[in-house]
């Protein structure tokens, strides 16, 4: 049997600066450790953007781990070389150690242990993750439902915990809309108010009452959804001009209380409403980057925590917080759940994992093969 040294694989990918969309060699690294393992491995690049899948055995129940190779830009304010892999003091330093190599290490690392499944593993990994998310893990799926593949339980490895690997489950994930508004007036002179049409306290009554209102007071597994404005802009650098345009942008984070469309109706009405009778026109637009998920607590769930729990001595807390991620796609294929290390450190400077957690992370993916395979959840 091949041992997989969870530690050194995780440190050959940081060793690949797979920043977005570049992939850097990164899944060239992952690629040749899986087929040593048995993997039939298979790289779909779409435009710029390179990605994995990788299967051991055919038959059913099929569990797949989702990831990402491709890692945010480095930034400022390091101390350690973001692409080195340096361990002092027991921590793995590097861009992408917490999100999400090391989880991809601890994986394989996993996998290996199993050896051959009663069933197929699989690994889904993608270049996109951090970036448009368009020549990614969407694709992909399409790409498996075409050859009639199909995935009955996924594990995203994202660092969803908080202070420990595994005591957080994310079971569900709440959608996230961007919204510009622009105000449209019409500009004059300030002695003469009267011949124009002033945008600022329009888009400022806008505010007031989008900032103020409550959404929802939270479902039984999420939070209440938040709206928050990320900008507020006229731009204008003259004292004795009322301009003609004032614009303001914000994000509306939303629970399984909402849709898209609900949520896109609401804003249009209400903004109407407020620039009734103002003489100012008011314009929306949005883009929605994922609708919310939930994974309902069952069986899968169920093997999960008991699994965690047998391993760690604690089950994990359910939540449904945070951004989004790709698990946004696979809920449409499969129940899919997040479960990884500790993310205190994702996008920082100095981005960093302690090695025992990448240990701990093995241990609780193994346990999880084999009690997954043992009985699995269907
Ligand atoms: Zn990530």
């Amino acid at each position: 049997m091949l041992v997989i040294d969870a530690l050194a694989l995780a440190q050959a990918l940081i060793r690949r600066p797979s920043v977005t969309p570049k992939d850097a060699g990164a899944l060239d690294v992952l690629e040749a450790v899986l087929k040593e393992l048995g993997f039939v491995t298979h790289r779909l690049p779409y435009g710029e953007v390179d990605n994995l899948y990788a299967r051991l055995g055919d038959g059913a129940p099929h569990f797949c781990f989702a990831g990402h190779t491709d890692v945010v830009p480095v930034g400022d304010g390091w101390n350690a070389d973001p692409f080195a892999a340096e361990v002092r003091d027991g921590m793995l330093y590097g861009r992408g150690a917490a999100d999400m190599k090391s989880a991809i290490a601890a994986f394989v690392a996993a996998a290996a242990r199993i050896g051959t499944p009663t069933g197929s593993i699989s690994l889904l990994i993608t270049g996109d993750e951090e970036g448009a998310a368009i020549n990614g893990t969407v694709k992909l799926l399409e790409w498996l439902k075409g050859r009639g593949e199909k995935i009955d339980h996924c594990i995203v490895g994202e660092p969803t915990s908080v202070g420990k690997a595994g005591d957080t489950l994310k079971i569900g994930r709440r959608g996230s809309i961007n919204f510009q508004v622009t105000v449209t007036g019409t500009q004059g002179h300030v002695g003469y108010p009267q011949k124009a049409k002033n945008p600022i306290p329009v888009l400022a009554e806008l505010v007031t009452q989008f900032a103020a209102h409550k959404l929802d007071k939270g479902s039984e597994h999420f939070d209440p959804s938040t709206l928050s404005f990320t900008s507020l802009d006229v731009g204008n650098t003259a004292t004795n001009v009322i301009p003609g345009e004032a614009r303001a942008a914000f994000n509306i984070r939303f629970n399984d209380k909402h849709t898209p469309e609900s949520l896109l109706h609401w804003v249009e009405d209400r903004a109407q409403r407020i620039a009734q009778g103002s003489g100012c026109r008011i314009e929306i637009t949005s883009q929605t980057s994922g609708v919310s998920f939930l994974t309902a607590p069952g069986k899968f769930t169920q093997l999960i925590s008991d699994t965690v729990a047998s391993v760690t001595g604690q089950a994990p807390f359910f939540s449904t917080s945070g951004g989004t991620s790709d698990a946004r796609f696979i809920k449409s294929f499969c129940p899919v759940v997040e479960l990884g290390l500790a993310g205190a450190t994702m996008h920082k400077a100095d981005e960093c994992v302690p090695v025992a957690e990448i240990t701990a992370l093995t241990d609780i993916y193994t346990a999880l093969l084999t009690a997954y395979f043992a009985k699995p959840p269907l």
